[in-house]
Protein backbone atom coordinates (compact mmCIF):
# COMPACT_ATOMS: atom_id res chain seq x y z
CA UNK A 1 0.00 0.00 0.00
CA UNK A 2 1.23 3.31 -0.75
CA UNK A 3 1.04 6.66 1.21
CA UNK A 4 -1.66 8.16 -1.02
CA UNK A 5 -3.90 4.47 -0.29
CA UNK A 6 -3.06 5.25 3.56
CA UNK A 7 -5.09 8.13 3.72
CA UNK A 8 -7.51 7.25 1.06
CA UNK A 9 -8.15 4.74 3.59
CA UNK A 10 -8.02 7.22 6.54
CA UNK A 11 -10.74 9.30 4.41
CA UNK A 12 -13.02 6.34 4.26
CA UNK A 13 -13.05 5.32 7.71
CA UNK A 14 -14.72 9.20 8.12
CA UNK A 15 -17.77 8.08 6.59
CA UNK A 16 -19.10 11.33 6.30
CA UNK A 17 -17.26 12.54 3.55
CA UNK A 18 -17.95 11.29 -0.50
CA UNK A 19 -14.93 9.95 -1.88
CA UNK A 20 -14.38 9.37 -5.95
CA UNK A 21 -11.50 7.47 -6.75
CA UNK A 22 -9.37 8.35 -10.10
CA UNK A 23 -12.10 10.87 -11.34
CA UNK A 24 -11.22 12.27 -14.56
CA UNK A 25 -10.57 16.43 -14.01
CA UNK A 26 -12.84 16.57 -17.09
CA UNK A 27 -15.68 15.71 -15.30
CA UNK A 28 -14.68 18.57 -12.91
CA UNK A 29 -13.86 21.46 -14.60
CA UNK A 30 -15.71 23.88 -16.72
CA UNK A 31 -12.53 23.01 -19.59
CA UNK A 32 -13.72 19.55 -20.02
CA UNK A 33 -9.71 18.98 -19.90
CA UNK A 34 -7.75 16.49 -17.43
CA UNK A 35 -6.71 13.35 -16.88
CA UNK A 36 -7.75 11.27 -13.47
CA UNK A 37 -6.93 12.40 -10.13
CA UNK A 38 -6.10 9.76 -7.06
CA UNK A 39 -9.25 10.91 -5.08
CA UNK A 40 -11.54 13.63 -4.83
CA UNK A 41 -12.82 13.89 -1.29
CA UNK A 42 -16.52 15.78 -0.72
CA UNK A 43 -16.24 16.56 2.56
CA UNK A 44 -20.21 17.78 2.26
CA UNK A 45 -20.64 19.42 5.90
CA UNK A 46 -17.93 21.98 8.06
CA UNK A 47 -17.06 19.44 10.55
CA UNK A 48 -15.29 17.06 7.78
CA UNK A 49 -13.57 19.21 6.18
CA UNK A 50 -10.71 19.56 9.18
CA UNK A 51 -10.22 16.16 9.83
CA UNK A 52 -9.90 15.43 5.76
CA UNK A 53 -7.13 18.16 5.79
CA UNK A 54 -5.76 16.80 8.76
CA UNK A 55 -5.72 13.47 7.05
CA UNK A 56 -4.00 14.54 3.67
CA UNK A 57 -1.65 16.47 5.80
CA UNK A 58 -0.70 14.04 8.43
CA UNK A 59 0.12 11.27 5.07
CA UNK A 60 2.93 14.36 3.98
CA UNK A 61 0.92 14.99 0.79
CA UNK A 62 -0.67 18.71 -0.55
CA UNK A 63 -4.50 18.83 -0.91
CA UNK A 64 -5.72 19.96 -3.59
CA UNK A 65 -8.53 22.52 -2.93
CA UNK A 66 -11.50 22.62 -5.53
CA UNK A 67 -14.43 24.78 -6.05
CA UNK A 68 -16.10 24.77 -9.27
CA UNK A 69 -12.94 24.14 -11.73
CA UNK A 70 -13.82 27.25 -13.87
CA UNK A 71 -10.33 28.64 -13.53
CA UNK A 72 -8.55 25.64 -13.87
CA UNK A 73 -6.01 23.46 -17.17
CA UNK A 74 -5.36 19.97 -15.80
CA UNK A 75 -2.82 17.89 -17.41
CA UNK A 76 -4.13 14.54 -19.03
CA UNK A 77 -2.06 12.43 -17.46
CA UNK A 78 -2.81 10.71 -13.72
CA UNK A 79 -2.56 13.35 -11.12
CA UNK A 80 -1.38 11.33 -8.10
CA UNK A 81 -3.32 14.12 -5.24
CA UNK A 82 -6.43 14.02 -3.38
CA UNK A 83 -8.70 17.24 -3.92
CA UNK A 84 -10.83 18.24 -1.65
CA UNK A 85 -13.72 20.20 -3.42
CA UNK A 86 -16.66 22.25 -1.44
CA UNK A 87 -19.43 21.59 -3.72
CA UNK A 88 -21.81 19.26 -3.07
CA UNK A 89 -21.72 15.55 -4.75
CA UNK A 90 -25.13 15.62 -5.32
CA UNK A 91 -26.07 13.41 -2.45
CA UNK A 92 -28.30 15.70 -1.03
CA UNK A 93 -26.54 17.91 0.80
CA UNK A 94 -26.30 21.88 -0.22
CA UNK A 95 -23.91 24.86 0.81
CA UNK A 96 -25.48 26.85 3.16
CA UNK A 97 -26.65 30.54 3.19
CA UNK A 98 -27.66 32.47 6.06
CA UNK A 99 -29.02 35.73 5.69
CA UNK A 100 -27.18 37.92 8.31
CA UNK A 101 -28.68 41.83 10.03
CA UNK A 102 -26.83 44.40 8.64
CA UNK A 103 -27.73 43.56 5.48
CA UNK A 104 -25.21 40.51 5.19
CA UNK A 105 -24.89 37.32 3.69
CA UNK A 106 -23.24 34.21 5.42
CA UNK A 107 -22.57 31.43 2.81
CA UNK A 108 -20.41 28.10 2.86
CA UNK A 109 -17.48 28.29 0.52
CA UNK A 110 -19.50 25.55 -2.22
CA UNK A 111 -22.13 27.97 -2.94
CA UNK A 112 -22.10 29.05 -6.25
CA UNK A 113 -21.65 32.74 -7.64
CA UNK A 114 -25.11 32.83 -9.50
CA UNK A 115 -27.07 31.67 -6.74
CA UNK A 116 -25.52 33.96 -3.90
CA UNK A 117 -26.35 36.73 -6.77
CA UNK A 118 -30.19 35.28 -6.98
CA UNK A 119 -30.44 35.31 -2.76
CA UNK A 120 -29.23 38.98 -2.39
CA UNK A 121 -31.81 39.79 -5.39
CA UNK A 122 -34.34 38.43 -4.23
CA UNK A 123 -33.89 39.81 -0.72
CA UNK A 124 -33.22 43.34 -1.65
CA UNK A 125 -29.36 43.17 -1.59
CA UNK A 126 -27.43 45.27 -3.96
CA UNK A 127 -23.69 44.41 -5.03
CA UNK A 128 -23.44 41.19 -6.38
CA UNK A 129 -25.19 41.90 -9.81
CA UNK A 130 -22.00 41.89 -11.42
CA UNK A 131 -20.97 38.14 -10.57
CA UNK A 132 -24.69 36.36 -11.35
CA UNK A 133 -22.95 35.17 -14.57
CA UNK A 134 -19.31 33.84 -13.21
CA UNK A 135 -19.31 29.70 -12.85
CA UNK A 136 -17.44 29.98 -10.07
CA UNK A 137 -17.80 28.67 -6.28
CA UNK A 138 -17.58 31.08 -3.44
CA UNK A 139 -14.56 30.36 -2.38
CA UNK A 140 -12.68 29.89 -5.88
CA UNK A 141 -13.80 33.32 -6.22
CA UNK A 142 -12.53 34.62 -2.87
CA UNK A 143 -9.06 33.17 -4.19
CA UNK A 144 -9.06 34.70 -7.26
CA UNK A 145 -10.75 37.71 -6.29
CA UNK A 146 -12.83 37.34 -8.98
CA UNK A 147 -14.62 40.26 -10.41
CA UNK A 148 -16.64 41.58 -13.70
CA UNK A 149 -18.10 44.74 -14.74
CA UNK A 150 -16.32 47.40 -12.21
CA UNK A 151 -17.21 44.62 -9.32
CA UNK A 152 -14.87 42.14 -7.49
CA UNK A 153 -15.14 40.33 -4.31
CA UNK A 154 -12.62 42.54 -2.24
CA UNK A 155 -15.50 45.24 -2.53
CA UNK A 156 -18.23 42.69 -0.54
CA UNK A 157 -16.03 40.46 1.32
CA UNK A 158 -16.68 41.39 5.14
CA UNK A 159 -14.77 38.02 6.50
CA UNK A 160 -13.51 34.79 5.48
CA UNK A 161 -13.11 31.69 7.47
CA UNK A 162 -10.50 29.10 6.47
CA UNK A 163 -9.35 25.83 8.05
CA UNK A 164 -5.10 27.26 8.53
CA UNK A 165 -2.11 25.11 8.29
CA UNK A 166 -2.36 24.78 11.79
CA UNK A 167 -5.71 22.90 11.09
CA UNK A 168 -7.19 25.54 12.83
CA UNK A 169 -10.17 26.99 12.24
CA UNK A 170 -9.24 31.24 11.21
CA UNK A 171 -11.88 34.09 10.29
CA UNK A 172 -9.90 36.76 8.74
CA UNK A 173 -10.94 40.35 7.79
CA UNK A 174 -11.05 41.53 4.59
CA UNK A 175 -7.79 43.30 5.34
CA UNK A 176 -6.26 40.47 5.81
CA UNK A 177 -7.16 38.68 2.87
CA UNK A 178 -4.80 40.99 0.66
CA UNK A 179 -6.78 41.47 -2.02
CA UNK A 180 -5.39 42.89 -5.59
CA UNK A 181 -5.96 41.83 -9.09
CA UNK A 182 -7.40 38.65 -9.61
CA UNK A 183 -5.44 38.13 -6.62
CA UNK A 184 -5.44 37.21 -2.76
CA UNK A 185 -3.51 35.94 0.05
CA UNK A 186 -4.31 32.33 -1.14
CA UNK A 187 -2.70 32.63 -4.46
CA UNK A 188 0.40 32.73 -2.39
CA UNK A 189 -0.03 30.42 -0.05
CA UNK A 190 -2.11 27.29 -0.81
CA UNK A 191 -2.38 25.72 2.12
CA UNK A 192 -6.11 27.45 3.95
CA UNK A 193 -9.19 25.94 2.67
CA UNK A 194 -11.79 28.82 2.46
CA UNK A 195 -15.07 27.27 4.25
CA UNK A 196 -17.60 30.19 4.71
CA UNK A 197 -17.34 34.03 3.79
CA UNK A 198 -19.44 36.98 5.13
CA UNK A 199 -20.71 39.02 2.28
CA UNK A 200 -21.28 43.11 2.81
CA UNK A 201 -24.24 44.59 0.22
CA UNK A 202 -26.77 47.72 0.72
CA UNK A 203 -30.23 47.53 0.03
CA UNK A 204 -31.48 48.12 -3.25
CA UNK A 205 -34.68 47.70 -5.37
CA UNK A 206 -35.25 43.64 -6.54
CA UNK A 207 -36.33 44.58 -9.31
CA UNK A 208 -33.73 47.02 -9.93
CA UNK A 209 -31.27 44.42 -9.30
CA UNK A 210 -32.92 42.12 -11.15
CA UNK A 211 -32.38 44.51 -14.58
CA UNK A 212 -29.07 45.07 -14.10
CA UNK A 213 -28.19 40.88 -13.87
CA UNK A 214 -30.28 40.89 -16.76
CA UNK A 215 -28.73 43.52 -18.67
CA UNK A 216 -24.76 42.09 -17.28
CA UNK A 217 -25.94 38.47 -18.68
CA UNK A 218 -26.99 39.98 -22.04
CA UNK A 219 -23.60 41.64 -22.49
CA UNK A 220 -21.76 38.26 -21.40
CA UNK A 221 -24.28 35.87 -23.97
CA UNK A 222 -23.35 38.50 -26.69
CA UNK A 223 -19.49 38.90 -26.39
CA UNK A 224 -17.99 35.78 -24.55
CA UNK A 225 -18.15 32.55 -25.91
CA UNK A 226 -20.32 30.59 -23.15
CA UNK A 227 -21.29 27.80 -25.04
CA UNK A 228 -18.16 26.48 -25.81
CA UNK A 229 -16.16 24.55 -22.75
CA UNK A 230 -13.56 27.34 -21.69
CA UNK A 231 -12.32 28.18 -18.23
CA UNK A 232 -12.66 31.98 -19.00
CA UNK A 233 -10.20 34.87 -19.56
CA UNK A 234 -6.65 32.89 -20.12
CA UNK A 235 -4.55 36.09 -19.08
CA UNK A 236 -4.64 38.64 -16.84
CA UNK A 237 -4.93 41.63 -17.52
CA UNK A 238 -1.32 43.67 -18.52
CA UNK A 239 -0.43 46.75 -16.54
CA UNK A 240 -0.83 48.82 -20.43
CA UNK A 241 -4.06 47.70 -22.33
CA UNK A 242 -6.39 43.98 -22.30
CA UNK A 243 -5.38 40.85 -23.00
CA UNK A 244 -8.14 40.18 -25.69
CA UNK A 245 -7.57 43.35 -27.65
CA UNK A 246 -3.26 42.81 -27.56
CA UNK A 247 -4.34 39.43 -28.76
CA UNK A 248 -6.54 40.33 -31.41
CA UNK A 249 -4.28 43.02 -32.66
CA UNK A 250 -1.42 40.22 -33.08
CA UNK A 251 -3.74 38.59 -35.58
CA UNK A 252 -4.00 35.54 -33.26
CA UNK A 253 -8.07 35.22 -33.59
CA UNK A 254 -9.03 31.52 -34.06
CA UNK A 255 -5.18 30.95 -33.67
CA UNK A 256 -5.34 27.00 -32.99
CA UNK A 257 -3.99 24.08 -32.04
CA UNK A 258 -5.60 20.49 -31.72
CA UNK A 259 -8.53 20.79 -29.96
CA UNK A 260 -8.16 24.39 -28.32
CA UNK A 261 -8.26 27.42 -30.31
CA UNK A 262 -8.47 31.53 -29.13
CA UNK A 263 -11.90 32.13 -29.88
CA UNK A 264 -12.69 33.68 -32.71
CA UNK A 265 -15.91 35.73 -30.25
CA UNK A 266 -13.42 36.90 -27.34
CA UNK A 267 -9.86 36.82 -28.02
CA UNK A 268 -9.36 36.90 -24.17
CA UNK A 269 -10.94 33.27 -23.86
CA UNK A 270 -9.24 29.95 -25.26
CA UNK A 271 -11.41 27.69 -25.83
CA UNK A 272 -12.06 24.00 -26.61
CA UNK A 273 -13.60 22.85 -29.69
CA UNK A 274 -13.91 19.58 -29.07
CA UNK A 275 -11.08 16.24 -27.70
CA UNK A 276 -8.82 19.31 -26.91
CA UNK A 277 -6.09 18.42 -24.31
CA UNK A 278 -3.80 19.90 -22.24
CA UNK A 279 -1.08 20.17 -24.13
CA UNK A 280 -3.33 21.54 -26.86
CA UNK A 281 -3.97 24.82 -24.80
CA UNK A 282 -0.57 24.93 -23.73
CA UNK A 283 0.96 25.43 -27.06
CA UNK A 284 -1.92 28.11 -27.54
CA UNK A 285 -0.87 29.60 -24.87
CA UNK A 286 2.74 29.64 -25.67
CA UNK A 287 2.25 30.58 -29.20
CA UNK A 288 -0.02 33.83 -27.84
CA UNK A 289 2.47 34.72 -25.11
CA UNK A 290 5.42 34.55 -27.95
CA UNK A 291 3.55 36.76 -30.18
CA UNK A 292 2.37 39.41 -27.98
CA UNK A 293 6.08 39.99 -26.42
CA UNK A 294 7.34 39.87 -29.75
CA UNK A 295 5.03 42.35 -31.26
CA UNK A 296 4.09 45.02 -28.24
CA UNK A 297 6.83 43.84 -25.76
CA UNK A 298 4.30 42.90 -23.16
CA UNK A 299 4.46 39.79 -20.92
CA UNK A 300 0.65 38.28 -20.69
CA UNK A 301 0.41 36.19 -17.39
CA UNK A 302 -1.77 33.22 -17.53
CA UNK A 303 -4.88 33.75 -15.18
CA UNK A 304 -6.15 30.15 -15.15
CA UNK A 305 -4.49 27.45 -12.63
CA UNK A 306 -2.55 25.14 -13.98
CA UNK A 307 -2.84 21.19 -12.49
CA UNK A 308 0.22 19.50 -13.22
CA UNK A 309 1.95 17.09 -12.00
CA UNK A 310 5.74 18.58 -13.52
CA UNK A 311 4.92 22.24 -14.42
CA UNK A 312 7.00 24.16 -16.69
CA UNK A 313 9.03 26.90 -14.58
CA UNK A 314 6.68 29.92 -16.33
CA UNK A 315 3.41 28.40 -15.25
CA UNK A 316 3.81 27.75 -11.52
C1 LIG B 1 -17.37 31.11 -19.07
C2 LIG B 1 -16.53 31.65 -17.93
C3 LIG B 1 -16.62 32.99 -17.58
C4 LIG B 1 -15.83 33.50 -16.54
N1 LIG B 1 -15.93 34.82 -16.23
C5 LIG B 1 -15.19 35.33 -15.23
C6 LIG B 1 -15.29 36.72 -14.87
O1 LIG B 1 -16.07 37.48 -15.45
N2 LIG B 1 -14.50 37.16 -13.88
C7 LIG B 1 -13.63 36.36 -13.20
O2 LIG B 1 -12.94 36.84 -12.29
N3 LIG B 1 -13.51 35.05 -13.51
C8 LIG B 1 -14.27 34.51 -14.49
N4 LIG B 1 -14.15 33.18 -14.82
C9 LIG B 1 -13.15 32.34 -14.11
C10 LIG B 1 -13.71 31.58 -12.86
O3 LIG B 1 -15.09 31.35 -12.98
C11 LIG B 1 -13.45 32.35 -11.58
O4 LIG B 1 -12.06 32.52 -11.35
C12 LIG B 1 -14.05 31.65 -10.35
O5 LIG B 1 -14.02 32.49 -9.27
C13 LIG B 1 -13.36 30.34 -10.00
O6 LIG B 1 -14.15 29.66 -9.03
P1 LIG B 1 -14.18 28.08 -8.94
O7 LIG B 1 -15.04 27.69 -7.79
O8 LIG B 1 -14.55 27.48 -10.24
O9 LIG B 1 -12.66 27.80 -8.59
P2 LIG B 1 -11.72 26.62 -9.14
O10 LIG B 1 -11.51 26.80 -10.59
O11 LIG B 1 -12.22 25.30 -8.67
O12 LIG B 1 -10.37 26.98 -8.37
C14 LIG B 1 -9.69 28.19 -8.63
C15 LIG B 1 -8.56 28.34 -7.60
O13 LIG B 1 -9.15 28.49 -6.31
C16 LIG B 1 -8.74 27.43 -5.43
N5 LIG B 1 -9.90 27.09 -4.59
C17 LIG B 1 -11.13 26.71 -4.99
N6 LIG B 1 -11.94 26.54 -3.92
C18 LIG B 1 -11.18 26.81 -2.82
C19 LIG B 1 -11.43 26.81 -1.41
N7 LIG B 1 -12.62 26.48 -0.90
N8 LIG B 1 -10.40 27.16 -0.58
C20 LIG B 1 -9.18 27.51 -1.08
N9 LIG B 1 -8.89 27.51 -2.39
C21 LIG B 1 -9.88 27.18 -3.25
C22 LIG B 1 -8.27 26.30 -6.34
O14 LIG B 1 -7.31 25.47 -5.71
C23 LIG B 1 -7.68 27.09 -7.51
O15 LIG B 1 -6.36 27.51 -7.22
C24 LIG B 1 -14.94 32.65 -15.84
C25 LIG B 1 -14.86 31.28 -16.18
C26 LIG B 1 -15.65 30.78 -17.22
C27 LIG B 1 -15.56 29.32 -17.56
Amino acid sequence: MTEIDNVIAKIRALKTPTIIENEPMSKLTTFKIGGPIRAVVFPNSFEAVEPVITAIKRGGLEPLFLGNGSNLLCTDDPIERIAVCSRPDGSGYQPYTELLPGSRIAASSGSLLGRLAMVAMTNGLSGLEWSSGIPGTLGGAVKMNAGAYGGEMSQVIETVTVISPSRKELTLSNDACQFSYRHSRFCSDDSEFITAAVIKLQPGDPAEIQSKMRELSKRRKDKQPIDLPSAGSTFKRPKDGYAAELIEKAGLKGYRTGGAAVSEKHSGFIVNLGGAVCSDVLRVMEHVQEEVLRQFGIELEPEVKIIDNVLPIRYR
